[in-house]
């Protein structure tokens, strides 16, 4: 996104433009920051055997994991329906990691019979897993090494009590039914929370991975997840992407040359990919001042965008409709029946009804996670590429909230109560 001329654009599309042709809440996704942001990850890592799994959950339009796909990414998956959905973007099932976490284990064994790879976080699964299928088909283990990444309590998964994961205090247990079943592993995978602070903690969190591998002589690779950090405000630590590919490598280097073979990284980011390049555009429906503050009232909220509510995440926030106007400080609030504050205190040029106010850094966990609460639309979703735009899905409509349901009293059944 850049300021030009005093007008808000992407790839020299004007925001205003979208906002009049799609309407809005609309989301808007820069696909050239998508493939760049893919490109410095791979980049970063150059001399090592290092892969990209795009990470779905973060922004699952098909047209976004085709880009990707396109652009050389592979891709994890945490559902049988993100594994299909990958599977009809165009990814090879060898370029696919299915990484599910307590669902039922029928989905495993179909996505076994889809040939991608397997990646199991409980003990009784592995032992299912051993007992179905032996060494047949090769399998990763999520590792829980205990550690805190770190940063926000909400995202974090690699601690003690964390849900994900075979805790590395039962490493023995995990030897065990692999030796029982002469089981192949061939990955082993963290995933430790999504707030690593600095290269440095990466490192020593992945040389706990080192440790673990020397139990697994046939491995092809090891994957570490996620945990790039991108800045939501300025002044925000976000992961030193060029840096850590150079510590990593190194590290990694040396660990293949102990282990005796070169083996493959793979890492998982989804909102190192896709955050930056999104934004959700809103229309001001009310300027309300109150005796405490300026509220700046849009027609959308925590059914489009949750971040801010769930995980207590910042969105940066401006006016597309006044790039270069006076200052104010606002409350930005959404029209649902909730408290559903977009970001609090925010100096933003003024705002009058009907502007439109635009959602920074949107790309990620923004779509994906909404829904129809008090009987919404979801919003229309806009992709900008070779400097056109493209509708990747359009707005809901009204039919779409009835689709599915049953609607019991009618004249045929002239149900009473
Ligand atoms: C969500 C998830 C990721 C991606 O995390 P980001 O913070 O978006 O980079 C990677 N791996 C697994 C297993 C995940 O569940």
């Amino acid at each position: 996104m850049e300021l030009t001329n005093g007008s808000y654009g992407i790839q020299s599309i004007a925001l205003t433009t979208l906002a009049e042709k799609y309407q809005t809440p609309l989301y808007v996704y820069d696909g050239e920051k998508i493939v760049n942001q893919y490109k410095r990850l791979k980049n970063a890592f150059d001399g090592t055997r290092v892969k990209i799994k795009y990470a779905a959950k973060a922004l699952t339009n098909q047209s976004i994991l085709t880009l990707l796909q396109k652009a050389g990414s592979g891709v994890d998956v945490v559902s049988i329906n993100e594994l299909q959905l990958a599977l009809r973007a165009g990814f090879a099932p060898a370029d696919i990691m299915f990484t599910p976490n307590c669902v039922d284990f029928s989905e495993i064994e179909e996505a076994i019979t889809l040939n991608v790879h397997i990646n199991i976080d409980n003990l009784p699964f592995l032992k299912k897993f051993g007992e179905q299928y032996g060494s047949s088909v090769p399998v990763c283990i999520r590792i829980n090494p205990h550690i805190d990444a770190g940063g926000n309590e909400k995202i974090m998964t690699g601690h003690r009590e964390s849900k994900f994961g075979i805790s590395i205090e039962q490493e023995q247990n995990i030897l065990d039914i692999v030796a029982q079943y002469k089981l192949n592993v061939e990955g082993i995978h963290v995933h430790s929370g999504s707030d690593f602070k600095s290269a440095d903690a990466f490192v020593s969190a992945a040389e706990i991975m080192f440790k673990v591998a020397k139990d697994y002589p046939s491995l092809s690779f090891i994957d570490f997840g996620s945990g790039f950090k991108v800045a939501y405000k300025e002044g925000d630590h976000a992961t030193d992407i060029e840096e850590l590919g150079k510590k990593m490598s190194s590290a990694f280097k040396a660990f293949c040359a102990a282990y005796g073979r070169e083996l493959e990284l793979w890492f998982e980011p989804g909102k190192f990919l896709v955050s930056e390049s999104g934004l959700l555009l809103t229309t001001c429906t009310v300027i309300k001042e109150t005796p405490a503050c300026t509220f700046i009232g849009v027609n959308s909220g925590l059914n489009h965008l949750i971040r801010p509510m769930m995980y207590g995440a910042y969105h940066s926030i401006f006016n597309v409709s006044n790039p270069t106007g006076k200052q104010k400080k606002y409350n930005v609030v959404g029209y649902i029946c909730e408290t559903d504050t977009f970001g609090k205190a925010l100096d933003i040029s003024e705002a009058k009804e009907g502007d439109i106010i635009a959602l920074k850094n949107a790309g990620a966990y923004g779509f994906s996670m909404s829904s129809n609460y008090n009987s919404r639309f979801r919003p229309a979703e806009v992709l900008i590429l070779n400097g056109k735009d493209f509708l990747i899905r359009k707005r809901e409509v009204f039919d779409d909230l009835l689709k599915n349901q049953v609607e019991i009293f009618s004249a045929e059944t002239s149900l009473q109560v």
